[in-house]
């Protein structure tokens, strides 16, 4: 499927062709409280008077989305009779609507439903008010189960159309611009050196690398112009689409316990797994066989390369440094238990995602790296 770009412009007549184009009648808009204050929230909130399309408002969902709030979601867009959702915010509202756009193609009563999803048939335009998760461009959604961490992926359950809109990042809070940029660069870091890495999300992840290196200074600063801020929409864009085909890897599969344990943002969390795993995978380089030694070397170089940097050490050193720049490259914490913790931690890593990553890791490099993490 082809995804549809739509840049808005000044009287939203982009998007306004498109939702025309659909045609539908009654949508609706999954969003979180920060649309409220956002022009393109307004817009939305008055396409009944301005182009004849009902809304029904579903915001009933945390951060860290619950699965419940997903099945509500669905129920209320059957018994609303809505043709067309549309999902406005950062990622777990995207990532409710891609649910509830799946659950809705299913009876969520029986307690087999998950196993038994159908791809959506609901038209599904999508607008990112954070640039850091790429959901606008993965099929996957992550939800929570009983506290646990639920990945909830269907091939075709990507958006029709996402609507890029630099004005979202403006009041953006600067420490959740800064988690997110570090979300969407380990999305592009980890794809490249995935397993399941194509010629394609490596074209993917190279630029998505390139416009995070250029939007850097500003960005970071909280000194972004609309120009900086449409390149990290679409960096996070590109970063989606790269993980969309190689997925991430050990990386992510360490940081989610992070961010349970101690409520550090995602996109922190991942970069300080990532700061720490990359020196620690190029020390280990020697250990590995020829073939994986030589692939993960033209994978670190195709990263360096793409973050304009002369040497793979350079690239960490940059990496390490853009976290510190962001203050973000300690936990910060004061834990006198600190084994029971590095083992709640080492046992926690998603072996699933393991499976993405070329260097065999094991509980002793785990136990080693969050050792490291937590020191800071
Ligand atoms: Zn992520």
């Amino acid at each position: 499927m082809k995804q549809q770009l739509i840049f808005v412009d000044k009287d939203y007549a982009s998007l306004t062709a498109y939702l025309q184009s659909v045609p539908a009648k009654r949508a609706l808009l999954v969003h979180g409280s920060s649309m409220l204050h956002l022009e393109v929230g307004q817009y939305l909130l008055h396409l009944p008077e301005n182009l004849g399309i009902d809304v029904i408002e579903f915001t009933d969902f945390e951060p860290n989305p619950d699965i419940q709030s997903a099945i509500a979601g669905a129920v209320l867009c059957k018994t609303q009779g809505c043709d067309l959702i549309l999902a406005c915010g950062g990622g777990s509202a995207i990532d409710v609507a891609k649910c509830i756009r799946l659950f809705y193609e299913v009876d969520t009563s029986k307690p087999d439903f998950l196993q038994n999803l159908k791809p959506g048939t609901l038209p599904f335009v999508v607008i990112p008010t954070t640039a850091g998760t790429g959901s606008d461009s993965t099929h996957f959604a992550v939800v929570y189960q009983d506290g646990r961490k639920l990945s909830v992926a269907e091939p075709d359950n990507i958006p029709q159309a996402v609507v890029l809109d630099a004005a979202t990042l403006v009041n953006l809070p600067l420490r959740q611009k800064r988690a997110t940029y570090l979300d969407a660069m380990c999305h592009a870091i980890e794809s490249y050196w995935s397993v399941h890495a194509t010629a394609e999300s490596r074209v993917y992840a190279r630029e998505a690398l390139r416009l995070l290196c250029a939007a850097r200074l500003s960005y970071l600063q909280g000194n972004a112009d609309v120009t900086v801020n449409m390149s990290m929409l679409m960096a996070a864009h590109y970063a989606g689409k790269a993980i969309n085909i190689s997925k991430t890897t050990a990386a992510h599969a360490m940081c989610y316990k992070l961010t349970s344990l101690f409520g550090v943002p995602h996109g922190q969390a991942a970069a300080l797994c990532l700061s720490h795993l990359w020196p620690y995978m190029q020390n280990r380089l020697s250990a590995a066989d020829a073939p994986t030694q030589q692939q993960l070397q033209e994978n670190f170089a195709g990263i360096a390369a793409a973050m304009d940097c002369e040497s793979v050490q350079e690239a960490i050193a940059t990496f390490q440094q853009i976290l510190k720049e962001c203050k973000m490259d300690k936990l910060n914490r004061t834990d006198e238990e600190t084994d029971d913790v590095i083992a709640a931690l080492a046992g926690s890593v998603n072996v699933q995602r393991l499976q993405n990553h070329l260097l065999h890791l094991e509980a002793a490099d785990f136990t080693c790296l969050y050792r490291a993490i937590l020191k800071g």
